[in-house]
């Protein structure tokens, strides 16, 4: 299962696609999404994003 960013909580910073290791989250729109497909379910970006919108999937 790949990682998941709560569009209402994400603030669009880009912390996150900053971390990923596999460049797997991407801005679109006003957020930032993952693509569960590319995700490798490291983490990574659970744990820099500010604003807490970040979970496993
Ligand atoms: S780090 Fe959090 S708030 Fe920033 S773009 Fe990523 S999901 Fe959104
Ligand atoms: S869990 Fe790791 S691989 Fe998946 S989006 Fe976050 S930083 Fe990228």
């Amino acid at each position: 299962m790949a990682y998941k960013i709560d569009k209402d909580a994400c603030t669009n910073c880009g912390a996150c696609a900053a971390e990923c290791p596999v460049e797997a989250i991407h801005e679109k729109g006003d957020v930032h999404q993952i693509d569960p497909d590319t995700c490798i379910d490291c983490g990574s970006c659970e744990s820099v994003c500010p604003a807490d919108a970040i979970s496993a999937g």
